[in-house]
């Protein structure tokens, strides 16, 4: 069975893209896309998939099969990777309808090739891959974001912050508290 997961881009604020069945864990598919945002190729790669473009991006928001998602904000000339299987809601999340269990997809951290490296991103990457072996084994991934000890943003604005901050601004600390109650 596949990895599944989704590769998309985000216009004006919306995401559509296609869905993508196997290997979409980082080392795979992960490093293919940051490869081809980093070539300025992106668009071309999306338009080669062969699979059918969905303009509302629907496999995206499901939180038990999309595990790995890859969207190139065009309008910042950005890279969001996201990640599935989370107990909690994010912010944008719409989590997954039919099933009990309801799970979620998050924004993990977004690359900004002006601010990163490649180098960073493979980095990032391996952080998650290290933190999660054990916990995939057991079906009880944390709610925590390894990767954004490499390249960070803030947990309810999604900024770009500096490494080791968890909000951009004490508004959003205190946004987020809200949130919490
Ligand atoms: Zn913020």
């Amino acid at each position: 069975m596949g990895t599944r997961g989704f590769v998309g881009i985000k216009r004006k604020g919306k995401i559509g893209g296609k869905y993508n069945h196997y290997d979409s864990y980082y080392s795979r598919l992960g490093k293919e896309v940051v490869d081809v945002y980093f070539k300025n190729k992106f668009l071309p790669y999306l338009e080669e998939k062969d699979e059918e473009y969905d303009e509302n991006a629907e496999f995206l928001y499901d939180g038990l099969f999309c595990e790995y998602a890859y969207v190139y904000d065009e309008d910042n000339d950005r890279l969001e990777i996201y990640r599935g299987f989370f107990n909690k809601p994010q912010v944008f999340s719409k989590g997954h309808i039919g099933n009990e269990e309801e799970l979620y997809t998050h924004l993990i951290f977004i690359v900004d090739k002006k601010i990163h490296s490649k180098k960073d991103v493979l980095k990032a990457f391996e952080e998650n891959e290290k933190a999660n072996d054990d916990s995939f084994k057991e079906g009880t991934k944390p709610e925590q974001y390894p990767e954004r000890k490499v390249i960070n943003i803030c947990d309810y604005c999604f900024k770009i912050i500096p490494v080791g901050k968890m909000y951009c601004s004490k508004e959003c600390e205190r946004n987020a508290m809200v949130r919490e109650i």
